[in-house]
């Protein structure tokens, strides 16, 4: 194959009117500016042109069409002249040209608060940092069973589309949001669900009023001030809600991915511990219960320390705090949790923030001069009363641990170092399970009914951190930025890959559109044995590894153009993802991945008097080992290959937070890749959080990296819906025929319906028929008026 036909896929046999040379020469000044101008599409015969000029005409012309390129396009960085870099190239420019264009778009809209834009199918949402009046229940109604071209866009129309493909077609969907951290993904998400369940027209308000709590409440757990957002999500979520195929809504299901867990002990200057800790404070100190969860009103606990912060004015007596308090107590008890369940909960979260006040010094003996000793038994005592244990049990599980040696359990003393990684581990452990109980207890409450749930269909809500590059990253940063990387490669593919293969499958003429893969990069993170997280598990199995051993690790065995080690930065490396560069350090990388909780503390925590303190120990509440394997198993394949997510041979007890990462994201795939996708684009104006300041080059980076400009091409030129034949005529035949008639589900069928609507541009597949999203919205308003 001609490098060229490789790259464009060109038809066999170009239109007829390309044949005749003189209209090449002649059209080329005018088709080459034609590539560049403001025209947001390719125009199909315009690429023809150009492909055909260069891979027919240029025998002995070469030179001069360098020369006048050079001088149409200012590309000077191809050296000698190569079709296919020249070609490139102009479409590099061209898709900046309208990047331009969409930006300049964006900006105009924006400030005439139109905060909402459709590029193609893909609904962006530049975030307003102020209140809209644009959510008030006269738009709720507005969008309900509109057409798209009735209304401004708006974020409700998505959750109408959604929607109503639930209800007309019987699939699963997906709204999949994306965007940077303060871009308005969460915002988005709520929206959505704010939408749905009218849409939904829940039989009980209840079941309405407790799923749009459901998010309120999970962000209390899950959400903290960063240096970026003040409500930020530190967590993955993924909101199912079910309908029955009528289209009631029925039931919710929430999913969390990646915690990010380590900000229980320990927060970045600027930012704070997670939102609960405050409220809780604040609000027991209201009621005057501190001392019955032995919290003090005076000194601070460690956990929540940080510059600036005074436990009197900015915790205790804050107003804000007390009323969040009040608003989540509500949340917990009108979805259904007990007194009892909510004073656990309490209590847990006491005993983690005494947890950190225990302190550690050495004990220099002769024999041990290793050992370590509690300085402040108060607070060992207070934890202990608080989680129902034996304090001297504590103490001992914190100070020490077993081996077991040729069959003999021998008692070893903890190094200070060692014991506060224990406690820290212990702290981090117990806020993680009391988050993924709290979720799985939601779900529990707001389950549909057995029979409902078997014939249901959902609507899935993704809203999942963005991108992450800050001045210092850790690995959480690299952790959010693979799951990025995943998604995106999800989006690539959907948009991009499985639309093509659907076309070639079908024998739909479509036109091919590149696109950048970021498989490589997935590669260089998630293959088995040499990827990135397997040679940080295979380090943090030896002992003796450090982190700098770590470090050499990768340098020896990433031989990719996308690591490098920058100079000068200790412990640092790089990474170039499709978003752009990242500068990592790889400090406290070996111990955030292991993450083990001692066997003594698990052992202790079980002997616990407080069901939910046992419960949180005792069964894994995530799920892990062979379930995990076999979920993984089933769908290798379907949209990762196999050298991502090869069943672990390893020894489940000894799961690193890199495995059940790995495990996360698979999971989470699975999901998406079950219903049809849609997108949000949450894009951020500005660094300052500020309304109506609209920063362009931010702006430009953001589409830029999203590829949202490909996206919207390949949406408009490819076929937005694929309806199986029997779906369509189930759904349309009206239009053509009387209601008895049962017309023979054919592709002459569906082409009579068509006909008889007027479409054009639609294509027949083998098995379905290809539309484009206005042929969808003119056959609903159609049948809307015929029945
Ligand atoms: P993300 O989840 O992407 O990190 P958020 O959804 O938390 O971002 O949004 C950050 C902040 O931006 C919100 O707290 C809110 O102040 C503002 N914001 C986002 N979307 C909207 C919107 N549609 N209307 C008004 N304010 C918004
Ligand atoms: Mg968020």
């Amino acid at each position: 194959l001609h490098p060229m036909r490789a790259l464009f896929k060109i038809p066999r046999n170009p239109p007829p009117t390309l044949h005749q040379p003189e209209l090449w020469s002649h059209d080329f000044n005018d088709f080459i500016s034609r590539c560049l101008i403001k025209d947001f599409e390719l125009r199909p015969n315009v690429l023809d042109l150009l492909q055909h000029v260069f891979i027919k005409q240029t025998v002995g012309r070469e030179k001069i069409l360098q020369k006048q390129l050079i001088e149409l396009t200012d590309l000077n960085h191809f050296s000698h002249f190569n079709p296919v870099s020249v070609i490139k190239a102009i479409m590099e420019r061209q898709t900046e040209a309208q990047t331009n264009i969409v930006t300049e778009q964006l900006q105009s809209r924006y400030s005439r608060d139109q905060i909402y834009t459709y590029v193609g199918d893909i609904l962006i949402a530049v975030n307003p940092f102020r209140k809209m009046e644009i959510y008030t229940p006269q738009h709720t109604k507005m969008y309900i069973g509109a057409k798209r071209t009735a209304n401004p866009p708006h974020i409700f129309a998505v959750a109408d589309i959604a929607y109503q493909s639930v209800v007309s077609y019987n699939t699963d969907q997906c709204v999949v949001i994306s965007g940077e951290s303060g871009a308005g993904k969460t915002e988005s998400a709520h929206l959505l669900v704010q939408q749905l369940t009218v849409l939904g027209k829940a039989n009980n308000r209840t079941l309405q009023e407790k799923i749009l709590l459901v998010n309120s409440l999970v962000e209390a757990f899950g959400n903290a001030c960063t240096a970026i957002n003040d409500n930020s999500s530190r967590f993955g979520k993924y909101l199912e809600m079910k309908f029955t195929c009528g289209g009631t809504v029925v039931g919710a299901k929430i999913c969390e991915y990646l915690l990010e867990k380590s900000r229980v002990i320990h927060q970045a200057v600027g930012e704070r511990n997670f939102h609960i800790f405050y409220y809780v404070y604040a609000g027991l100190a209201d009621r005057k219960k501190l001392a019955h969860y032995k919290l003090s009103d005076s000194k601070t606990p460690k956990y929540l320390c940080n510059e600036h912060i005074k436990l009197g004015p900015d915790i205790v007596s804050n107003a804000f705090y007390k009323e969040q308090f009040d608003a989540v107590e509500q949340c917990f008890k009108v979805i259904g949790f007990t007194l009892e369940e909510l004073g656990s909960v309490y209590s847990t979260l006491a005993a983690i923030l005494n947890s950190g006040d225990i302190e550690f010094s050495a004990v220099a003996s002769e024999h041990q001069t290793d050992k370590s000793n509690i300085t402040n038994m108060s607070a060992l005592e207070n934890v202990a009363s608080l989680l129902r244990i034996r304090s001297d049990e504590l103490q001992e599980a914190l100070t020490s641990h077993c081996v077991v040696a040729r069959g003999e359990t021998i008692v070893r003393p903890n190094t200070v170092e060692k014991a506060v990684e224990v406690r820290d581990a212990m702290g981090k452990a117990l806020y993680g399970r009391l988050f993924s109980w709290i979720v799985n207890r939601i779900n529990v409450l707001l389950r549909p009914d057995s029979q409902e749930a078997e014939k249901g269909l959902n609507i899935g809500i993704l809203d999942i951190f963005g991108f992450e590059n800050f001045k210092k990253n850790s690995f959480e940063q690299l952790c959010i930025n693979i799951a990025n990387e995943q998604i995106q490669f999800y989006f690539n593919q959907h948009i991009f890959a499985w639309e093509q293969d659907e076309y070639l499958n079908e024998e739909v003429d479509a036109r091919m559109i590149e696109y950048e893969d970021n498989r490589p990069l997935l590669d260089l993170f998630l293959q088995k044995p040499m990827g990135m997280l397997s040679l940080l598990d295979e380090e943090s199995r030896f002992p003796q590894a450090t982190d700098q051993t770590l470090v050499e690790k990768f340098e020896d065995n990433l031989k990719t153009k996308s690591f490098w080690r920058p100079k000068r930065v200790d412990l640092g490396f790089g990474i170039h993802h499709y978003a752009g560069k990242v500068i990592y350090n790889a400090a406290g990388f070996l111990s955030k991945n292991r993450e083990t909780l001692p066997a003594d503390i698990i052992l202790l925590l079980r002997s616990s008097e407080n069901e939910l303190i046992r419960k949180l120990v005792t069964h894994p509440l995530t799920k892990t080992g062979k379930e995990a394997t076999l979920l993984l198993s089933g769908f290798c394949g379907v949209f990762s290959p196999d050298v991502w997510c090869q069943p672990e041979t390893t020894n489940m007890k000894t799961q690193t937070v890199a495995s059940y990462f790995r495990y996360s994201l698979m999971d989470l795939l699975s999901k998406m890749v079950a219903g049809q996708p849609h997108f949000v684009r949450c894009i951020k104006p500005n660094n300052d959080r500020q309304a109506n300041k609209f920063d362009r080059e931010k702006v430009l980076v953001q589409l830029r990296y999203t590829g949202v400009l490909e996206t919207a091409k390949i949406r408009r030129q490819g076929y937005s819906h694929r309806i199986l034949f029997a779906n369509f005529i189930k759904r349309y035949y009206l239009l053509a025929f009387n209601a008895h008639e049962e017309p023979p589900v054919t592709p002459e069928t569906c082409a009579a319906i068509m006909e008889k609507a007027r479409l054009e541009n639609w294509a027949m597949g083998k098995t379905k028929v290809f539309l484009k999203y206005y042929h969808v919205e003119h056959l609903n308003l159609m049948v809307q008026l015929t029945t």
